[in-house]
């Protein structure tokens, strides 16, 4: 078996983003040279998410209202994690969004569903942060 790993820099200019990473996963997919098998995308912060879905500029909106009505940012002192720092809702965004995603690697391509992409959010930006892209198979 092959395995592969590689990590993904991004340092936002907000607070909160979406990237659509699927190119550079694709990349990487091309660069491990497994045909069957898996691929590991997360992030490696409790403040940012890797997730899939539709690149569409109204749902990423929707997405961002949607968080911001589950766990505004501010005002800031309405979370005990605020005390040093200012990132609660960060942590909260990133539960509801999720960690990481797996896709199936078939015949040498991500096997997505037709408009999925994989995205990298960013709840807590303007720094580099990380993510792990790990390939298993052959
Ligand atoms: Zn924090």
């Amino acid at each position: 078996m092959k395995s592969y790993r590689k990590e993904l820099w991004f340092e936002t200019k907000n607070r909160r983003e979406f990237i659509n990473i699927t190119p550079q996963v694709e990349e990487c997919l091309r660069e491990s040279q497994i045909k069957e098998g898996l691929v590991l995308c997360n992030a490696m912060h409790i403040t940012a998410s890797v997730f899939i879905n539709d690149d569409e500029s109204g749902l990423h909106h929707d997405f961002e209202v949607f968080l911001e009505k589950l766990a505004p940012e501010k005002p800031h002192s309405q979370y005990k994690h605020n005390v040093f720092e200012d990132n609660a809702d960060a942590h909260l965004k990133r539960t509801i969004m999720g960690r990481e995603v797996v896709v199936a690697v078939t015949d040498g391509k991500l096997d997505l569903g037709p408009w999925e992409q994989i995205f990298y959010g960013e709840f807590d930006g303007k720094r580099p942060k990380r993510v792990l892209v790990k390939i298993i198979g052959e």
